[in-house]
């Protein structure tokens, strides 16, 4: 089959398109033909730096197909139309065994072979109908970024009706999953982005407000935003270039979400606002079966539906790698394989 694949981490040159084995799907797992892959930054992440994964490596955690082979028991058959829960409960470790959130969640495509690939092997628990409300393109669109950021704002920070939620990255995959999933849930949006440009994008992905950070203090744009007060929760993926600033914009009993550092883990932080606030810091990590469901039912019900970037052929993924790279992302980017 014809795959993108790196032997050692590095930078873009690494990712080679060729060929490579067609994987035979073990017991309890599905052969799938890939449509569509969708791309995050956990995919630049696992490209530079070894994390685990099995080499050499086909990255891509969001697939869409359709079911070609069945190895085990399942309701899917040959020919359904398929998209990829790509959260891995490990099944071993003390919780998943007392029937609690698995503690250590592997992640499709990252501890597995993923889905830039022609066919890529799947343990049949983690197939789901295809929405029929998506397009290939939109299905391989949603799966990590919308799992993380319901588990984000929903699980982790319980966000409220009528509660103001601060989103970095807001023009990213991860930050338009963020706005909708927060608007569905009631609160009020105030957008973090770049440049002027993606202005339009986000608030048509439902923010209130847009911020151009590079422009001017944050701070005091949010304090102008919020008559003072500052928000509630911040969502955090980016690290250290923003994270002084996403304490300091909480009110008193704030929570910031963090699930990424795309700028860099190391953070500088005044302690004594965390215990003067009483501020709350929740680290988050995926997502689980149930939210996936949850997240799959809104998706059903055309309440959330993923915005796209752009899309590029499997034989292109180093121009997506480079495009994601640069960042002033409106959305996913989407690999078409089929
Ligand atoms: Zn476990």
């Amino acid at each position: 089959m014809k795959a993108v694949f790196f032997s050692k981490p590095g930078g873009i040159g690494v990712l080679k398109y060729g060929h490579f084995p067609t994987p035979k799907p073990k017991h309890g797992e599905a052969l799938i033909r890939v449509k569509a892959c969708g791309m995050n930054h956990l995919d630049i992440w696992l490209r530079k730096e070894r994390m685990g994964e099995p080499m050499p490596h086909i990255l891509g955690s969001d697939v869409a197909g359709i079911v070609e082979k069945i190895n085990g028991k399942s309701l899917f058959k040959k020919g359904d139309e398929v998209v990829v829960n790509p959260s891995i409960s490990c099944g071993k470790c003390e919780r998943c065994q007392k029937g609690r959130d698995c503690e250590r969640v592997l992640i499709f495509g990252a501890k597995t072979q993923g889905g830039y690939a022609e066919y890529t092997c799947v343990p049949i628990v983690q197939l789901y109908p295809k929405p029929s409300t998506l397009s290939w393109v939109e299905t391989a669109a949603f799966p990590l970024t919308y799992l993380t950021a319901w588990h984000m704002l929903r699980t982790r920070a319980n966000l409220q009706k009528g509660e103001t939620v601060f989103i970095w990255g807001a023009s990213g995959g991860l930050g338009m999953a963020a706005i909708q999933i927060a608007k569905h849930l009631g609160g009020k949006v105030i957008a973090a982005v770049r440049s002027k440009g993606v202005v339009f994008s986000v608030k048509k992905a439902g923010a209130d407000e847009a911020v151009v950070h590079s422009k001017g203090k944050v701070e005091e744009k949010v304090k102008a935003l919020t008559n003072g007060k500052g928000v509630d929760v911040v969502f955090e993926s980016v690290g250290t270039q923003t994270w002084e600033f996403s304490l300091a914009m909480l009110k008193s009993h704030g929570r910031v979400v963090i699930a990424g550092t795309t700028s860099g883990d190391i953070g500088k932080q005044d302690l004594s606002q965390v215990y003067v606030k009483q501020l709350s810091i929740l680290g988050c990590r995926m997502g689980y079966r149930r939210e996936f469901e949850e997240i799959l039912g809104l998706i059903n019900k055309g309440t959330l539906k993923p915005v796209i970037d752009s899309t590029f052929p499997l034989s292109h993924a180093k121009e997506a790698h480079q495009k994601m790279e640069k960042g002033g992302l409106k959305g996913k980017i989407v690999l078409k394989i089929s």
